[in-house]
C-alpha cells in the first residue's frame, strides 16, 4: 500500500489533492510520502523480526537526505557504493557501525576515507580489493571489517541490466575463488573476514532465487574453514510496477526465515526499492498534444528521461495518473518528454482519458532509482524533491537552477 491514490476524483498524496500541490509548486518535481517510506521500512523490520537484522538502507535506491535521515532515526542503517554515499551518509549522521559499503571499484582514498570512519563492512568483490583493503588498513594501523560477496550464479527473473548475481556479471567472487580466500585468510592480518554477502540483483518479485541463492551460501558457510558470523542478504525485493505479483516483505519473510533462523548468524538487509520505490512520483505538466502522421498521439510534457529515466533505460513501465480524474472518451497516448531522443519517454501506448494541454500527469513508482539517476542532459535543470511529512508539504531539495548548469565551468583563458 501507499499514500498515492485517487479521493473523490483528485489524485492525492495522503490527504493533499495534487491539484493544490501544483498551485505552489511548479513542474516537474518529485513528490515522497514520508508515511509510505516509514510503512515499508517497518514492514520490513517487523517481517525479519525474529532475526533480528540490521538493516541498511540502500542509499543508491534514493539518496535524498531527509528521506535517508528519516530512515535512520527510525534505526536504518545505510548500503553505500561510494565516497560521495559516505559523505552524505556521515552527513546525516548515521553511525558508522551501521554503514555497509558495496561497488565492485571502491578507490583507495574511498577505502581510506570509509576505514578512518571505521565502517561496519566493505563487501569485498574480488581477491585485488582485498589486497587493497589489507593495504590501506595496515597504513592506516588498523582493521578492517570485510565480507565477501559471494556470486550465487542464480538467475532472477528482472530486467538483465539490474541481474547481478550470475557467473557472466561483475559482481561478487564465485565459491571456489571465495574458499580460496578464506582457507588463507591469514594472508590478510588487517582485515577482519567476518562474514559473507549476496546480492543477485533487483525487483525481483519471486522468493524463488532469494531462496535458492540463500541455500548455496548456508551449505558454503557450513563448509567454510573459518567461522563465518554474519550473512548479509542484499537487497532486491520487488514492488508492483505494473501486474507484478503483490510480494508482501511477510511473504519474502515467511520463504527465508525458517532457512537462516537457529544457524547463529548476525544478519544484514540492504533493502532500497522496496522501502521508496512506491514512495515517491513525479508530477509533470503537458506541455503539447500532437498527432503523428500515423495517427499516433503523442502528450508532451515538461518532464523526460533526464528526469525519470528508467523507462528509457530498462523499458519499465510506471502507471500515470492525471491528477484530476476526467470522463471523457479514451486515447492511446505516448508519454514524451522535451528531450532530442526518440527513447525519451515515460509511458508508451498508454490508454488515458482524453489529455489536453495544461494538465497534470503522476508517474507512479518514482521513489527509487528516480531523481538519483537524474541528469542535466540537454541542460535541464534537475527538479526539485518534495517531501508530505505531517500533512505538509515541504521542500527537501530545491529545484536547480541555470546558474546550477554552469557552477564549477569556466570559459578557458586560451577559447577567448
Ligand atoms: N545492495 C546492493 C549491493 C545493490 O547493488 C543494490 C542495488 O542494486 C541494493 C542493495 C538495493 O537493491 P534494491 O533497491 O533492489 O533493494
Amino acid at each position: 500500500m501507499h499514500e498515492f491514490q485517487y479521493k473523490d476524483g483528485m489524485f492525492c498524496c495522503e490527504e493533499t489533492p495534487l491539484a493544490e500541490i501544483v498551485k505552489e509548486h511548479p513542474t516537474p518535481f518529485y513528490l515522497y510520502s514520508h508515511k509510505t517510506v516509514m510503512d515499508h521500512f517497518n514492514k520490513i523490520k517487523d517481517a525479519f523480526k525474529e532475526l533480528d537484522p540490521v538493516i541498511c538502507f540502500s542509499m543508491k535506491s534514493n539518496s535524498n537526505l531527509s528521506i535517508c535521515k528519516a530512515l535512520v532515526n527510525a534505526g536504518s542503517g545505510l548500503d553505500i557504493v561510494s565516497g560521495g554515499e559516505l559523505y552524505k551518509a556521515l552527513k546525516i549522521g548515521c553511525p558508522p557501525e551501521k554503514i555497509v559499503y558495496a561497488s565492485v571499484g571502491k578507490t583507495e582514498e574511498e577505502i581510506k576515507a570509509a576505514i578512518k570512519k571505521g565502517i561496519l563492512f566493505f563487501n569485498v568483490e574480488s581477491t585485488p580489493e582485498l589486497i587493497m583493503i589489507d593495504t590501506v588498513a595496515k597504513g592506516l594501523k588498523k582493521k578492517a571489517r570485510v565480507t565477501i560477496r559471494l556470486n550465487p550464479d542464480v538467475k532472477a527473473d528482472t530486467h538483465d541490466y539490474i541481474t547481478t548475481g550470475t557467473k557472466e556479471k561483475k559482481f561478487g567472487i564465485d565459491f571456489a575463488s571465495a574458499e580460496e580466500i578464506f582457507d588463507n585468510a591469514n594472508k590478510y592480518p588487517h582485515v577482519e573476514l567476518k562474514g559473507v554477502h549476496i546480492h543477485i540483483g533487483s525487483q525481483i518479485t519471486e522468493t524463488e532465487p532469494f531462496v535458492a541463492s540463500v541455500k548455496k551460501v548456508l551449505d558454503f558457510i557450513e563448509k567454510s574453514s573459518v567461522q563465518i558470523e554474519w550473512l548479509n542478504l542484499g537487497g532486491g525485493f520487488g514492488i508492483i510496477y505494473e501486474e507484478e505479483p503483490a510480494r508482501t516483505a511477510e511473504e519474502f519473510a515467511r520463504a527465508l526465515v525458517p532457512l537462516i533462523k537457529g544457524k547463529g548468524l548476525k544478519l544484514i538487509m540492504e533493502p532500497g526499492r522496496f522501502i521508496v520505490g512506491n514512495s515517491g512520483i513525479l508530477v509533470c505538466k503537458v506541455l503539447y498534444v500532437k498527432t503523428g502522421a500515423t495517427g499516433k498521439k503523442f502528450a508532451i510534457v515538461d518532464a523526460g528521461m533526464s528526469d525519470l529515466i528508467r523507462p528509457s533505460l530498462y523499458e519499465a513501465y510506471h502507471r500515470i495518473c492525471p491528477i484530476a480524474e476526467r470522463k471523457a472518451k479514451t486515447f492511446k497516448y505516448d508519454i514524451v518528454g522535451p528531450i532530442c531522443e526518440s527513447g525519451d519517454y515515460l509511458a508508451l501506448d498508454r490508454e488515458l482519458p482524453e489529455v489536453l494541454a495544461g494538465d497534470y500527469l503522476s508517474v507512479l513508482g518514482a521513489g527509487a532509482y528516480g531523481y538519483v539517476m537524474a541528469s542535466n542532459y540537454n541542460s535541464r535543470p534537475r527538479p526539485a524533491e518534495l517531501l508530505m511529512i505531517n500533512g505538509e508539504v515541504k521542500v527537501a531539495r530545491k529545484a536547480e537552477t541555470y546558474k546550477d548548469l554552469v557552477k564549477g565551468e569556466k570559459i578557458l583563458r586560451e577559447i577567448k
